[in-house]
């Protein structure tokens, strides 16, 4: 997608005037195919505290990209879950806030969401240094598969508001994975203008997941999902979580990381 680039503010070749007016065409015939009915959206907001904080434009920017996200996204229901419109919102206006000012193109490599009705259990297996398999059991909330197909659980998705208290939201998660993947690699550098900028990324998310990983190793009880200690790729999704919906303890605990994440995605939802 062309049109919703935020740094496409300068004028490109001629040749490029007739795509843009097809983009715009295009935006707005998704617009009014997937309006978002009002006492839909209302719901929806009331149903997620963390989105309050967002201005009037904001909101009409959200609901903009909702709609745009509701037209180009697949949906799949399994285990007996029927995609309503409830529930199609409820992952839109959720996954389109940490784009709120980068645009959906982020989320080009998505394929489609599978819904389940709750988590699921995998079985997985670990071979320790002496060489012995460990069996163990881990429950799976939400995955993003290979080829880009996400699978998220509707329990945790509709207890979203809950779930904000302890830092925990299953939808920023995932989505933060596909922002990450644009680059082609999951590594907790998500894409960046240049070389320089990469550098400075790693140096942070570095530094931020060592200190993380040394607080989790210790006991305490952190902000962050303690799962983020698994790798570099799972801190950066279980900080962009924290950052989201509870902002205000994570600026706390991890104050540059934060900083990092707010000037990424020119959002500080700390301030209120
Ligand atoms: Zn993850």
């Amino acid at each position: 997608m062309t049109g919703g680039d935020p740094d496409s503010g300068a004028r490109g070749p001629w040749w490029r005037a007739p795509l843009t007016r097809l983009a715009q065409w295009r935006e707005h015939r998704a617009l009014a195919r997937r309006a978002i009915p009002e006492d839909l959206w209302q719901l929806t907001l009331s149903r997620l505290p963390f989105l309050a904080r967002l201005d009037e434009a904001d909101r009409a920017e959200l609901r903009r990209l909702c709609s745009l996200f509701l037209d180009r996204t697949e949906f799949h229901g399994t285990d007996g879950v029927d995609i309503s419109d409830d529930i199609a919102l409820a992952v839109a206006a959720q996954a389109c806030l940490p784009v709120l000012r980068l645009g959906l193109h982020y989320y080009e490599r998505l394929y489609g969401i599978v819904m389940r009705r709750d988590e699921v259990v995998a079985q997985r297996s670990v071979m320790d240094e002496d060489g012995i398999v460990h069996e163990y059991e881990e429950p799976i909330v939400g995955e993003l598969g290979e080829g880009g197909l996400m699978m998220l659980n509707w329990h945790d998705v509709s207890t979203a508001a809950e779930g904000a208290e302890w830092a925990f939201n299953v939808v920023i998660h995932e989505f933060a994975h596909v922002i990450d993947a644009a680059t082609g690699d999951i590594d907790g550098v998500p894409p960046l203008p240049d070389r320089e900028a990469r550098e400075r990324w790693i140096e942070v998310l570095d530094t931020a997941y060592e200190q993380f990983c040394e607080l989790v190793d210790d006991g305490v009880d952190t902000v962050v999902d303690p799962y983020g200690a698994e790798g570099p790729d799972e801190f950066f999704a279980v900080a962009v979580e924290a950052f989201f919906v509870a902002a205000v303890p994570f600026k706390r605990e991890s104050p540059e990381m934060y900083a990092m994440l707010a000037g990424y995605f020119r959002q500080d939802p700390a301030a209120g």
